[in-house]
């Protein structure tokens, strides 16, 4: 994965930096999940690229 600039794992926009969450996926820990505040506020479903684990 290129390292710098991370984006959103469900909606694909660059994150901001506010308001970002950042996770390991909780199936396989592999990939990290970022998520937007708008994604998180809206409780998007996101996919790990990995795993395909799917979750709010
Ligand atoms: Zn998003
Ligand atoms: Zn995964």
């Amino acid at each position: 994965m290129a390292t710098g600039r991370a984006r959103c794992s469900s909606c694909g926009l660059a994150l901001s930096g506010r308001g970002v969450v950042q996770f390991a996926c909780p199936q396989c820990g592999a990939v990290t999940i970022c998520r937007c505040a708008r994604c998180r506020d809206q409780s998007v479903a996101y996919h790990c690229p990995n795993c395909s684990f799917a979750g709010p």
